[in-house]
């Protein structure tokens, strides 16, 4: 038995007029893929951004290594290790490509903004620390080659690929991908697969968005269906293919 790395609990979220998240509990364990699922709409960015700190849950909580985070700040959570990618690409396309994995870093790293500003001795040691780290990133990801080029000259598959190096730049240990195969090409979406299992086998804990189901099945070890901001079942890819709530949420009726 593995320990319960991330725990939400009772977690619900309104905006004017809608439940996008409803009474929802659920556990990510240490070393576990876990997939969330489900139609548009069905409030799985919703519960990103409620992990992540970016929305704030109108009810429930959410604990990381049994402590409570859902009171803290976003960075205070990227500190304690929570990173994730966005739905929607967030890259800055006028900055470089290694700057934009170094901001993955700055996310957690101890400058203050005064002693930034002042560029003390201690802030250049840890920038080349950031850079050489950021470096080692890009190498491993085949982005190295293009670490001083603007990020928005890369192809589209590559900006995800950039996400997720970015992500990993302050050593996470819980990952949150908001579809990281959405508009790639079949072998580009194989090749993140990979990529994400590989992070897996070092050890990471990922919780995953996908609408690709090839990519889910095959990299999950568990999966959480949600309809409606609702749970409607979870368990393996074979428990939740044959479900029948699943089958009519994904069916429309
Ligand atoms: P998913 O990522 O599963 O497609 P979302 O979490 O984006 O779903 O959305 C869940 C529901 O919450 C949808 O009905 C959506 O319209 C609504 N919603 C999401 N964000 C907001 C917001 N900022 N304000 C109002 N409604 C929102
Ligand atoms: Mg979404």
């Amino acid at each position: 038995m593995s320990a319960t790395l991330l725990e939400v609990t009772g977690l619900t979220c309104r905006f004017a007029g809608v439940t996008a998240v409803a009474d929802l509990s659920f556990q990510v364990k240490a070393g576990e893929i876990k997939a969330v699922i489900g139609p548009n709409g069905a409030g799985k960015s919703t519960l990103f951004n409620m992990i992540a700190g970016v929305t704030r849950p109108s009810e429930g909580a959410i604990f990381l290594d049994g402590a409570r985070i859902d009171p803290l700040p976003t960075f205070e959570r990227a500190r304690r290790g929570i990173a994730r990618t966005f739905q929607n690409l967030q890259i800055f396309r006028e900055m470089t490509v290694l700057e934009n994995v170094m901001v993955g870093r700055h996310l957690v790293g101890r400058a203050t903004t005064l002693t930034a500003m002042l560029r003390t001795p201690a802030v250049r040691a840890e920038e080349r620390t950031m850079a050489e780290a950021g470096m080692a990133l890009l190498e491993r990801f085949g982005l190295a080659g293009r670490a001083h080029q603007p990020a928005g000259a890369l192809s589209f598959g590559q900006m995800k690929v950039l996400e997720l190096a970015r992500a990993l730049a302050g050593a996470p240990r819980l990952l949150l991908l908001d579809e990281p195969a959405a508009g790639l090409p079949h072998a580009e979406a194989d090749r993140m697969a990979q990529t994400i299992r590989g992070l897996n086998r070092d050890g990471m804990s990922v919780l995953l968005v996908e609408h690709n189901m090839r990519m889910v099945m095959s990299l999950s070890h568990d999966i959480l269906v949600l309809n409606n901001g609702r749970r409607i079942a979870e368990g393996s890819a074979d428990e939740v293919r044959s479900h029948p709530e699943v089958l009519s949420a994904y069916l429309g009726e």
